[in-house]
Formats: C-alpha cells, structure tokens, sequence
C-alpha cells in the first residue's frame, strides 16, 4: 500500500480538521462553521464514514489531503509528515521532492534574514538612520515587534556574510530564497539600507521582504519599495500584508479593512483599527478574495482617492463580486473614502480618529460607484446621462434586494434629475439585452431549475441508499438499477454495490475507483437531506421514493408508446407486422396504466 494511502487509512480527518475548525457532532457527521468562507450558521460537514469533509454554502469538499492543501497550503509531502507523525507511524516508500526540501531551507534562510535584520533595528550602530525614520512616521516599538520590522545595512554584503560566510549556506540558496542577487560574477544584497517588512503568508512564515528606502538615499529616488522576487515560497498575487499578524482581529470583527501599503496596516493599528491588510501597490487578485472570504463576510476597501485608485477599487469591486459568484456566497463590499491625495497612514498621523471615522462612514461599493459615476461625468448633459447609465446600469441591475435597489434608484433620479420609472427602464433593458454576465446566469439556472425536480428526486433516493442498514443496501441498489436514471454516474457506483460482498460504507468507499467513491460521498453527504434525516421514517420514505421513480419509468415508457402508436395512427394502410405492433403496444398501454393503478 502506498505512503499515502497508509497515512490516510491511519488519520482521522474530523480529529484533524478539528484542530482548525470547532465541530460538533452532528447525526453520523461533524458540523461547524466553514473555514472557507465566512458564515454564521455552520453548513461545513465532515464525515468520519466518508473521511471527507463539504461546505454546504460555498460547496468546497474533499479529503483530509485537499484539506490540508487547501486550508492549511501544504504539499502533499508537508500533509504525509505531519499527518504520519501525528499518527506515529513512518513513512517507508515517500521521499521529498527536491522542492520539496528547498522550500524548508529556503524557509530556514527567511527566517535568519529576518532575525538579522531586526537585530540591525533594535541594537546595532547601523540601524540608527531606519530607527530615526521610524521614529519620525511614529512607528511604536510595539508595532516594530508585532510585524517583525528590521532593517537592513548599506553594505553590499551584510546579509550575505551573516548566512553565507558564517551560517554556511550555499549562495545558490540565497539566490533562490530571494535574498541575494548574483550578476555578472557578482554576488549582493538584494536588500541595502532600507526599513525592512518581513512578508509572511497566512500561516505566518516568512516568505519574502519589502524593503523601503530611507529618505534622502538613493534608493528613494530608484524604488521607495523593493519586494522579493517570485519564488518557491513567495507569490505576490497571494500576499496580503498583515493577515497572519492580525487574523484573529480581522476574523473577530468579522471585515477587513483593505489598504496600499504596509505603513498603512502598521499606522491603522496604532490607531485601534486592527481588522487591516495591504494589498501592497498592486491590483487585488481572486487569490487575495480567496482567502479573506475565509475570515470576513465584509471587505471595506481603502484604496488611493486617485484616478488610478479608483479604477482599482473598481477592478477589485469586480473581482469580489465575481469570486463571490463562484461560491454563491456574496461578501458585503464596502468602501471607506478617504480625503484626496491622503492614505491611512497620512490620516492616522495627522489624527488617528479621522482614520477610525473614515473606516466608520464606509458606503456601499454600490453607493461608491454611483458616486464616482456622477464625478466623472457631466449629469446635466444628456450624454452625460447616458454615460452614467451605461456605466452604472450592468452593476446595479445586479442588486436584487428591492428595498436596497431602491435607494440606488431613488438616489441616482435625484442626481440626474430624471424619473426612477426610467431609470429602471435603463436597468430592464440592460437584462434584456443580456449585457451583463448576471443575466446570462439567471438564464442557466432557470435551465436547471426545470429538471431539478427529477435530479432532486434521484438525490433523495440514492442518499436514502446510502443510509439504509448495511444488509439492505444491494438490494436497493438492485431495484434501482432497473429504472432509468438521469444521474449519469450513478449505474456505475450501483454496479458496484451490487457485486461488492462487504457491504459497510467504509469498505465501499473503499473498494471504490477514487472518482466513484467521491461521487459515493457527495451523495452520502448531499446537503438538502441531511438536516432532517431520520433512519426511523426512512423505511418508509425508501418506499415512496421508489414508487415515485417507478411511476416516473412507466411514464417516460407510456410517453414513446404513445409517439409510436401516433406514428402508426398517421399511416393510411398498416401491414400485418405493423398491425401486430399496434395490438402489442396497446396491450402494454392498458398493463402500464394498470401499474399506475
Ligand atoms: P510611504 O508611506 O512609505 O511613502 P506609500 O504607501 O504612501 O508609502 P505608495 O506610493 O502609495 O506609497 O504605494 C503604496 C504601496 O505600494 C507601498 O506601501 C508599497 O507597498 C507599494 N509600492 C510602492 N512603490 C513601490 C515600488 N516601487 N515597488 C514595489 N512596490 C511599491
Ligand atoms: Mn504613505
């Protein structure tokens, strides 16, 4: 049997994701809140039958490796230690990946850089300038310690010698962690006489460094911010500044304040706003959205107040919104408007409470919009009007709240001096002509809905299946196999329950193909059953149900009778063949009916 098997079969996944997740027991399940997307009534099961675990709300699901990998950003080789050693038992076949075992050392190596480089800040000769700046932008030594700030010498070789001279690790590690660049037969720091921030992903390693210039450097006048480039452990569109440091805040007042940069998370907390992370200069990506979703239900943005700011708060406005599609689960998104030509930190040195008051005053992205709509052009000109309309309409059509819809109806005729019976005119005709990407949807999931009757129907049974006492699943599985079925995957998971002898659910998903026994688990785990279960009534229920597939079999079969029979109907003269298939199909018309009672 493989490492990864064994370590499986040896692990238990609620006790394992229970170290993250509070669960509680549930039926045959475990239920808690999602770690995946922010809610407060708990839809995420985990079942010690299946071993796998689903969100009910935003539909993640798998094993305790995808858990892992999932939640925690584990490789699948990180997963097989730390589950074997939890386990107690050992790995025989699995060896590390040569990544695998670079990436430790290159966490290794951060790590110094970063004990390095704080040391420079707190007690050496050549921190004095970094110590002098922060000091001049107010930076606590409490705030120095909670996000780990250093800094770095104006030498070309200072971190090179300390954990290449003296540490003994290879230049080539350096290189590769980020932290050395070699040129040319040149070998230096990447990072010189700069405040240095380490960059740490959600679980809190350090993965990479920004490096700010001291005013009146050089470096100022190149680049105020150096980053680490892509490495093995760093990847820019993941990184949000200040998450692993000040999670338990953000989760806590369940929203997060998205800023630019690390001195505005830094000045945010030193003003009591601790629900803060930066996005460091760059766009917000889906991964960014990804893993907030895990801890908030609201993100207030708090962009630039510029042209390219706002922009950008469109942008990220949109890559919410569309991440949230994806889960079908919005987040609430909100934006705090901050002065213009100002970012937190300028506000929060000037006047911390102007800081917390502008994160207090947050409009909706909606009411933003608008907003910014009406700046950018003119509401007294027709085509003014019109702009806005084209602009605005796409996003608010969206809104499917009548009351909240309202407000920004009512607000935008006020502005545009025209009626809200137009305004919704504008709004209707943009889902008519399918320009935004919402209609199309509304459009499939109608589609859906049409058949979901049946697919609901099948759902119920096959989930009743699988709760049914051990010694009566193969002969449900039989009577089921005779109907037709519109779930595609279904005859091949019941062929298998019919010929496998063990008839427990661990030994089925066991036996099972991997992608048979995950459609066996969703089944099992299929959330609209669930909740009310009850294995006394399900005798009963298994009856009803299966009766009702029966009617429906006999009622697909009376429906191509009766077409066949049209078609005989519409011949002039019938041959004996013909004549005999007629007799035959009416026979079977009056047994069907029969059967229908
Ligand atoms: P400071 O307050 O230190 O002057 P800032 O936050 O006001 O910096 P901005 O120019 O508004 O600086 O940039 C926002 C953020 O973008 C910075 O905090 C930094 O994280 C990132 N950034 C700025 N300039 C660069 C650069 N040249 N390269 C990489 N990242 C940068
Ligand atoms: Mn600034």
């Amino acid at each position: 049997m493989s490492d990864i098997q064994r370590v499986k079969e040896a692990s238990d996944i609620v006790t394992i994701i229970g170290q993250h997740v509070s669960l509680q027991a549930a039926g045959g399940q475990y239920r808690g809140l999602c770690p995946f997307h922010s809610e407060r009534s708990p839809s995420f099961f985990v079942s010690p039958v299946m071993q796998r675990y689903k969100c009910f709300g935003c539909g993640e699901h798998g094993d305790v490796y995808d858990f892992l990998e999932k939640y925690e950003g584990l490789t699948l080789h990180e997963s097989l230690e730390l589950l074997a050693e939890q386990a107690g038992i050992e790995l025989q076949a699995y060896t590390p990946t040569k990544e695998d075992g670079e990436k430790q050392q290159i966490l290794e190596v951060l790590d110094l850089a970063q004990q390095y480089y704080a040391f420079l800040l707190e007690k050496h000769a050549v921190g004095e300038s970094a110590r002098q700046y922060l000091k001049s932008r107010k930076i606590s030594s409490a705030s120095k310690k909670i996000f780990g700030i250093g800094a770095s010498t104006p030498a070309w070789d200072g971190l090179l010698s300390y954990l290449h001279k003296k540490k003994k690790y290879s230049i080539s590690l350096l290189v590769d962690a980020g932290l050395v660049i070699s040129r040319n037969g040149h070998t230096y720091d990447r990072f010189r006489n700069r405040v240095m921030f380490p960059l740490t992903n959600h679980r809190g390693q350090i993965v990479g460094f920004s490096g700010r210039a001291l005013p009146g450097t050089d470096g100022e006048d190149q680049a105020k911010y150096i980053n680490s480039p892509e490495t093995l452990v760093y990847h820019k569109s993941e990184l949000l500044f200040g998450l692993s440091a000040l999670f338990k805040e953000i989760r806590k007042a369940n929203s997060v304040v998205v800023t630019e940069g690390e001195f505005d998370v830094i000045a945010s907390t030193q003003a009591n706003v601790n629900n803060c992370v930066a996005i460091k200069g760059s766009a917000l990506t889906p991964q960014h959205a990804r893993l907030l979703r895990r801890y908030v239900s609201t993100i207030i943005l708090s962009l630039d107040t510029d042209s390219a700011g706002r922009e950008a708060t469109k942008k990220a406005i949109s890559v919410i919104t569309a991440e949230g599609k994806k889960h079908e689960t919005q987040m609430e998104l909100r934006v705090a408007v901050i002065p213009s030509g100002k970012d937190p930190a300028d506000l929060v040195a000037h006047d911390p409470g102007a800081w917390r008051e502008t994160v207090k005053t947050s409009v909706t992205a909606y009411d933003f919009l608008i907003s910014t709509a009406l700046k950018e052009y003119d509401v007294t000109s027709p085509s003014g009007k019109r702009q806005i309309m084209i602009d605005l309409a796409p996003v608010l059509q969206q809104v499917s709240h009548a009351v909240e819809r309202e407000h920004y109806v009512n607000r935008l005729s006020k502005a545009l001096g025209v009626s809200e019976q137009s305004i919704e005119q504008d709004l209707k005709r943009t889902i008519a002509q399918g320009l935004s990407p919402a209609s199309n949807e509304s459009k499939q999931t109608r589609k859906i809905e049409s058949s979901s009757v049946l697919e609901q129907l099948e759902r119920v049974t096959l989930f009743l299946l699988l709760h049914s006492p051990d010694e009566k699943r193969r002969e449900r599985a039989e009577e089921l196999l005779e109907l037709p079925l519109e779930t595609t995957s279904a005859p091949a998971v019941l062929k298998y329950i019919v010929k496998t002898e063990e008839q427990s659910l661990t030994s089925l998903r066991n036996k099972l193909p991997t992608d048979l026994a995950s459609i066996l688990a969703e089944w099992y785990l299929d959330d609209s059953q669930i909740e009310n279960f009850d294995h006394v009534t399900s005798e009963k229920e298994w009856q009803q149900v299966l009766k009702k597939l029966q009617v429906r079999a006999t009622n697909v079969q009376l429906s191509e009778i009766s077409k066949e029979l049209r078609e005989l109907d519409l011949r002039l003269e019938l041959s004996p063949e013909e004549t005999a298939r007629q007799a035959e199909l009416l026979r079977k018309v009056v047994e069907l009916q029969r059967a229908l009672g």
